[in-house]
């Protein structure tokens, strides 16, 4: 990285297994988070097989997976939770905002209770105190979790390194984020203050409607998400890794081994099972006993395929919950939240929103294009599931990284390396422990 923040963190190269180390290691889903363990465990030294029924290599639709999607941000300033003080009275304000960052679909919320209570636990005052440490710590981590797999592979090119930018429209609401930003601040997060005629200059595609703005200077984004995965999966197979192209229904136990199925035939076996299939990954944890709450957060996206050049930096206006990211195929409006679990279609009352509200922020946008629906494998406290299934130490958990899953994968991979190296974690898994509501 170029004048690395020295707040970040350098822990001692990962070292490789003695042969007799060396494990057969299975990793379900090939996701950002199932890749970066998958890489880091090749690194290690463990010969491992991918199975996911649609990875991203040539030919094959990524679309259903929340990596293809996303807003693209490798996210250095993403150490607060989702669930803050004060959440439970913005929400019935924003949800009566058809124009808000957030919506559901009513009848799931009898279903949805337990993970809502969770989400509002966690947004106590020192629960939040203490999610922001741990967030704090894995952000510090994230380059060494992530710069290592993208030299590797080589896809420095696609990596934009501009920062991101928080809007304001008034003095009064960067007012009232000040708070917000103290709290990132004290855990390394880098950031600039920009007048409203510096963002003017800065950014002269956006509506000069804004009086402030905020850099996060380490912030990265992708330039093209789809071929930056395949990148990934590219780099894995060149390096003796196999993908197996099914979808796994259960992990089993024979004997020693532990094998992924479909439809009870062996899809692959290993001494070890890494879940990191995402958003569908409770299931797979409910068939070891591990009931764990994760649920998923829809997200959407509109792109528009002739405004690649209207950005130079991605934009969020905070108000409405989603990103301005400018990529190499257009600039992809990308964010938003919508309760309601796997399965149900787009509403295309959310996307019309996304449309509208990215007319409003920036000029002279040209048709929209695509549109998608991904969903976020999202835990109540913000804080990823890493760690050994607690009905089956030959199983690890990595997934529930909600919204921040491209951020956190690399370095999730190296902490799942590590455990299954058997060597001490870059950091203490504690807080990620998959019973811990
Ligand atoms: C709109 C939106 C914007 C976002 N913006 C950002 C951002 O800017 N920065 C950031 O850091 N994060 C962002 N995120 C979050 C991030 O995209 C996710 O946290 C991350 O992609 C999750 O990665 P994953 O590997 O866990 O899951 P996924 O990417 O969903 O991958 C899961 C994989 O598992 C596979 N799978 C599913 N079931 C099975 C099975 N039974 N067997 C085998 N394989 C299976 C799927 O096919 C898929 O390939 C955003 C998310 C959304 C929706």
């Amino acid at each position: 990285m170029v004048n690395p923040n020295p707040s970040f963190e350098t822990p001692a190269a990962l070292q490789r297994v003695p042969d007799a180390g060396r494990r057969r290691v299975v990793v379900v889903g090939a996701g950002i988070v199932g890749l970066s363990c998958a890489l880091w465990l090749q690194r290690a030294g463990h010969a491992v097989t991918v199975c996911d029924p649609a990875p991203p290599l040539p030919g094959v639709a990524y679309e259903s997976a929340a990596s293809f999607g996303n807003s693209c941000t490798i996210a250095y300033g993403a150490v607060l939770p989702v669930a803050m003080p004060g959440i439970l009275t913005a929400v019935p304000r924003m949800l009566s905002d058809r124009d808000g960052p957030l919506s559901l679909f009513w009848g799931d919320v009898p279903g949805l209770l337990p993970w809502l209570w969770s989400f509002i636990r966690a947004s106590r005052p020192s629960e939040v105190r203490r999610i922001t440490s741990v967030l704090g710590r894995l952000v510090r981590l994230t380059a060494a979790g992530l710069e290592p797999l993208i030299e590797q592979a080589g896809l420095q090119a696609l990596v934009r390194r501009t920062g991101c930018l928080y809007v304001y429209r008034t003095e009064a609401q960067f007012e009232a984020a000040q708070a917000n930003l103290q709290m990132r601040a004290e855990q390394g997060v880098r950031m600039q203050v920009l007048q409203a005629a510096q963002l003017r200059e800065e950014e002269p595609g956006l509506q000069p409607e804004y009086a402030r703005a905020v850099r996060f200077l380490d912030t990265c984004s992708l330039d093209d998400p789809h071929h930056f995965m395949m990148g990934l999966a590219q780099d894995f197979l060149s390096r003796g890794g196999s993908v197996v192209q099914a979808a796994v229904e259960a992990v089993t136990r024979q004997g020693a081994a532990r094998v992924a199925t479909s439809g009870g035939r062996a899809l692959a076996q290993g001494d070890l099972v890494v879940i990191a299939a995402g958003a569908h990954s409770r299931l797979l944890a409910a068939g070891l006993g591990d009931r764990i709450r994760l649920d998923a957060e829809r997200g959407y996206h509109v792109l528009f395929p002739e405004d690649g050049n209207r950005l130079n930096s991605p934009v969020c206006d905070p108000e409405f919950g989603f990103y301005l990211t400018p990529l190499g195929e257009g600039l992809r409006a990308a964010g938003t939240v919508e309760l309601g679990g796997l399965g149900k279609a787009m509403r295309p009352h959310r996307i019309a929103m996304i449309e509208r509200v990215s007319r409003r922020l920036v000029k002279d946008l040209g048709p929209a294009g695509r549109t998608w629906l991904g969903f976020r494998p999202s835990m109540p406290d913000s804080l990823p599931v890493i760690g050994r299934s607690p009905s089956d130490p030959q199983v690890i958990h990595a997934f529930g990284h909600g919204h921040v899953g491209l951020t956190l994968g690399g370095i999730t991979g190296r902490l799942v390396a590590e455990l299954a190296s058997g060597l001490p974690p870059s950091m203490d898994l504690t807080p990620f422990a998959a019973h811990r509501f």
